[in-house]
C-alpha cells in the first residue's frame, strides 16, 4: 500500500550519500530490536506465564503465535491510520496475550504480569555494539533521540538500563506523539525535539517499512540495522552492525 520509497531513496538520498554523514546534526534511534531486545525471548516470557497457570506451551508455538498476532495488530493500525495513544497500546497488548495465550485459565492475571513483565529494565537487555556506537556519536557532536513504537513504559525500561538512561528524558513515543511510526507526524515531532531540520536527521531502525521507508518519506535520510544480516536483498542502506554506522561519522 506503500509508493515504491525504495525508488524514491535511491533517487534522491543516494545522491547526496556521500555527504550525507557531514550532512547530519542529529539521529533518532528506535529501541526494540536496535538498542535493546527482551531477555528472556518473548516467547520464553509468554510460555513462563503460561506455565504459571498450569499450562505447558512450546515457545516455538508461542513465537509463531505471537507472529501472526502481531502482524494481524500492524493490519488495525493501518486501519487506524496509525493513530494511536496509551490506551490503544494497552489494548493492543491485551489482545496479543489473548490470542498467544488462549488456553490460560485467567487471561486477565496473564496479560497483567506479562504487561508489569515488559515494563521492567531488567527484561531487557542493551546489544552489546550499544555503548560504543552512543560514544562515537556523542564525539560527533550528534544529538541523540531514542524514538519508539513502544508505550509509555519505554520511560522506565530506558532510565533503568544504564547505558541509556541518559537518554530516557526526552524520548519521542508514539503513543505520546499520537501516531505510531511510520506515519510522517512521528518524524515531525522527532526532528522539532531535536531542533534540526529533517534532511540534517538520521534515522537508524531494524524495521524497514516503519524506520528507513516511513523516515525517507518524512524527508530524512534512514539506514537500517539488519543485525541478523537477513535482509541483503532490501535495497536501502544497510548495516548489520551499529557501531559500524556510528563509525562513519570517525572523521
Ligand atoms: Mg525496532
Amino acid at each position: 500500500m506503500y509508493p515504491e520509497v525504495h525508488e524514491i531513496w535511491r533517487n534522491d538520498a543516494r545522491m547526496i550519500a556521500p555527504t550525507l554523514w557531514s550532512g547530519i546534526d542529529g539521529i533518532v534511534i528506535d529501541a526494540v530490536g536496535t538498542l535493546i531486545e527482551p531477555s528472556p525471548s518473548v516467547a520464553d516470557a509468554y510460555t513462563r506465564a503460561a506455565s504459571r497457570q498450569g499450562v505447558e506451551l512450546s515457545p516455538v508455538v508461542v513465537r509463531e503465535r505471537f507472529g501472526h498476532s502481531f502482524e494481524r495488530e500492524e493490519l488495525t493500525d493501518q486501519q487506524r491510520a496509525l493513530a494511536t495513544d496509551e490506551w490503544v497500546e494497552y489494548r493492543r497488548w491485551e489482545r496479543i496475550v489473548q490470542d498467544v495465550l488462549p488456553e490460560v485459565p485467567d487471561p486477565i492475571r496473564a496479560f497483567r504480569e506479562l504487561w508489569d513483565h515488559f515494563g521492567r529494565a531488567d527484561s531487557w537487555r542493551v546489544f552489546d555494539d550499544v555503548a560504543s556506537a552512543i560514544d562515537v556519536f556523542q564525539r560527533a557532536g550528534l544529538a541523540l533521540r531514542i524514538g519508539s513504537n513502544f508505550d509509555g513504559r519505554l520511560r522506565g525500561v530506558i532510565a533503568g538500563l544504564p547505558v541509556l538512561s541518559p537518554w530516557s528524558e526526552p524520548l519521542l513515543i508514539s503513543s505520546e506523539v499520537g501516531f505510531r511510526k511510520p506515519h510522517r507526524e512521528f518524524f515531525r515531532a522527532a526532528c522539532l525535539s531535536l531542533g534540526c531540520k529533517p534532511s540534517r536527521v538520521l534515522c537508524i531502525g531494524d524495521d524497514l517499512e516503519n524506520d528507513v521507508n516511513g523516515a525517507c518519506r518524512a524527508g530524512m535520510p534512514s539506514v537500517l540495522l539488519d543485525r541478523s544480516g537477513s535482509r541483503a536483498a532490501c535495497q536501502v542502506e544497510r548495516f548489520t552492525s551499529l557501531v559500524d554506522i556510528a563509525n562513519l561519522f570517525v572523521k
